[in-house]
């Protein structure tokens, strides 16, 4: 959509990344924000451009402020996916309570994304990853659709989609590879309130690896026979924990991408820089934190989340 900038270390673009392309009104105990960007495609954007290159797929509607996906331009990000409609862009409003213990949604608009039909450009449907993040798991098949062979398809999804939409969501999960997903809506789509049980049953309908997200208690991978936790990286002052999942999976994926394998023995790693990335994105509203970190940032935490794990004497 815009005249490509080339960044000083562009990396080359290696995921195909689609999502919601957001604007936010968050309410925390810290103060609020209204109408800045975020949505799942953004944040993951922001995080993953840390690492490797990033081509995303998606809408936005004229009331967007494209000049601040500038940024992302600059490290990488290619936006000749992105296309922008007139009307309104995707909104979402949420308020954290109780310490950051709830999450109360008070507005979700799909606007321009409610009649998007996603249009992968020629040049990238030989990608070899693709991200689908939360949104219309419709629109995750159809970009899923126009992409030949991938080597690793990952997802995110929430409970909005797997009770709005569960259809559409267990044809994508049968496609998938990696699944990231929270531990409440691991236990309610699998209807087990056993986590270890619930990822077996996701397992069962499609992807080798499911990515349970556990907020500051870390995560846990499940393997076809294996687990692999991963603590939560301390943060001194959680100021805005919307989008720590999306910047998860950035952290994640971009790791892989840039390694060029996704082996078990990759897996510490992903989590790690996954564990690291979510935990800058909490640090500050939007992705105000991601802005201006480099890739030098993410390692350095990535190490500090390695070695409490080693610490914590968890497997994997
Ligand atoms: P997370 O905190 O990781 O769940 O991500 C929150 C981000 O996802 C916000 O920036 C929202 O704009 C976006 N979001 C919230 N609800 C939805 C939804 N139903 N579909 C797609 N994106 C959403």
């Amino acid at each position: 959509m815009s005249p490509q900038r080339s960044g000083a270390n562009r990396p080359p673009a290696q995921v195909l990344a689609i999502g919601s392309v957001a604007l936010d009104s968050v309410e925390t105990p810290h103060g609020s924000v209204e109408r800045v960007i975020g949505g799942s495609a953004v944040f993951f954007c922001a995080a993953a451009s840390l690492l490797t290159g990033v081509r995303l797929v998606g809408v936005v509607g004229d009331d967007y402020p494209l000049g601040e996906l500038a940024f992302l331009e600059a490290r990488g990000v290619d936006l000749g996916g992105l296309v922008q409609l007139s009307g309104e862009s995707f909104y979402w409003a949420g308020r954290y309570h109780d310490g950051f213990r709830t999450r109360e949604t008070l507005a979700t608009r799909l606007g321009v994304f409610a009649a998007f039909d996603p249009q992968v450009p020629a040049g990238w449907r030989h990608s070899r990853l693709v991200f689908l993040g939360n949104i219309d798991p419709v629109l995750q098949l159809r970009v899923l659709e126009q992409v030949r062979s991938p080597r690793l398809v990952a997802a995110d999804t929430m409970n909005f989609w797997i009770d709005g939409a569960r259809e559409a969501f267990l044809n994508v999960l049968a496609r998938l590879d990696v699944l990231f997903v929270n531990d409440e809506e691991a236990k309610q789509l699998a209807g087990e309130a056993d986590l270890g049980r619930a990822a077996g049953w996701i397992r069962d309908r499609g992807p080798g690896m499911v990515v349970v997200k556990r907020g500051e208690d870390g995560a846990v991978l499940f393997g076809p026979g294996w687990a692999l936790d991963c603590p939560g990286h301390p943060v001194a002052r959680v100021v805005d924990p919307t989008g720590a999942g999306d910047a998860f999976a950035g952290g994640f994926l971009g790791f892989l991408a840039s390694r060029g394998s996704w082996k078990r023995e990759d897996m510490a790693g992903a989590v790690a820089h996954g564990a690291a990335t979510g935990s800058y994105a909490v640090e500050a509203f939007s992705v105000d934190r991601l802005r201006n970190l480099a890739g030098e940032d993410v390692a350095q935490r990535a190490a500090l989340v390695s070695e409490a794990r080693i610490r914590a004497g968890v497997g994997g």
